[in-house]
């Protein structure tokens, strides 16, 4: 069944409710803390925060990269601010975020593609809050090795890097990135010893099932650890269109699978986000 819109009803969203949440709505207004949960209006605001997980994007919001399924804003991007560490430190600290999920805009334009920027973030988040788990989800770095060193250096608990989408669409939807490129970056990660590595794709986008499948024995080739599967939603007409709405029914069946290939988590809904219930791919 579907609303007069053509949205499916399973993508009808309860608005956000609860103490905790509201909680951090006020904080997060007041100290005018950037968060992805609020700039991209998730849908999974209320469960998140109410679990003490929010992911916030470092490195500016303007990105140099344009891929066409993303919100984000393309160009030139701001000069760095070497004090964004310590600000999104104290944003977790004021928020008492029991699981941070940092994530950034792609920096072509820098020559250590803001890895060091990267580095400093979880450092600082790590003074300042010794309790909470990190979560890392980073650009491809442009496959270059030094720049991806940096960030296992600080060893977050998960370095995640997203797919995104089949490798017959990669270049349609991720313009400037690289299926087999960014399959290396996630091996490399998990043979320099990350504890967690993860990986999401989003499906409507005109892919066929027998390409989904394909991607998830690629991702277990290169020993990734956990998987999120979401729908994709069209952020604006200028963006790529939504092909299909994947059924809740076939959602299960790609779970079914990736756990039967023998990945720790696979969370796969037509909700699920990269962030979705991160706080539970550390064990
Ligand atoms: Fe925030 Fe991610 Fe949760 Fe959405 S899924 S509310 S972006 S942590
Ligand atoms: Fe969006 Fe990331 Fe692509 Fe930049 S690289 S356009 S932030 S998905």
């Amino acid at each position: 069944k579907t609303t007069p819109k053509g949205k499916p009803k399973w993508l009808r969203v309860k608005l956000p409710t609860g103490k905790k949440y509201t909680e951090l709505r006020s904080l997060v207004d007041k100290y005018d803390l950037h968060t992805i949960c609020t700039s991209g209006s998730c849908p999974n605001m209320g469960e998140c925060w109410s679990e003490g997980t929010a992911t916030f994007m470092i490195l500016g919001n303007i990105c140099t990269r344009s891929c066409g399924f993303c919100g984000v804003k393309t160009g030139r991007p701001e000069t760095v601010d070497w004090d964004e560490p310590e600000k999104v430190a104290r944003s977790i600290k004021l928020m008492q975020i029991k699981h941070a999920v940092v994530t950034s805009v792609d920096r072509d334009d820098l020559k250590d593609m803001g890895s060091i920027i990267w580095a400093e973030t979880v450092k600082a988040i790590r003074r300042m809050n010794p309790e909470t788990t990190l979560e890392t989800l980073i650009p491809d770095f442009q496959g270059n090795t030094r720049n991806i060193d940096r960030i296992i250096e600080v060893a977050p608990e998960v370095v995640s890097h997203n797919m995104e989408t089949v490798r017959r669409l990669t270049r349609e939807v991720r313009i400037q990135a690289k299926y087999d490129r960014s399959l290396e970056v996630l091996r490399y990660l998990k043979d320099q010893g990350i504890n967690r590595t993860k990986s999401g794709i989003m499906l409507g986008l005109g892919e066929t099932e027998e390409e989904v499948i394909q991607t998830l024995h690629d991702l277990k080739d290169a020993n990734v650890d956990v998987v999120t599967i979401g729908q994709y939603l069209q952020p604006s007409k200028r963006h790529l269109p939504v092909k299909q709405f994947i059924t809740p029914d076939q959602f299960k069946k790609y779970e079914a699978i990736g756990l039967d290939l023998g990945f720790r988590h696979v969370e796969s809904s037509a909700l699920v986000r990269s962030s979705y219930k991160a706080q539970k791919h550390i064990n």
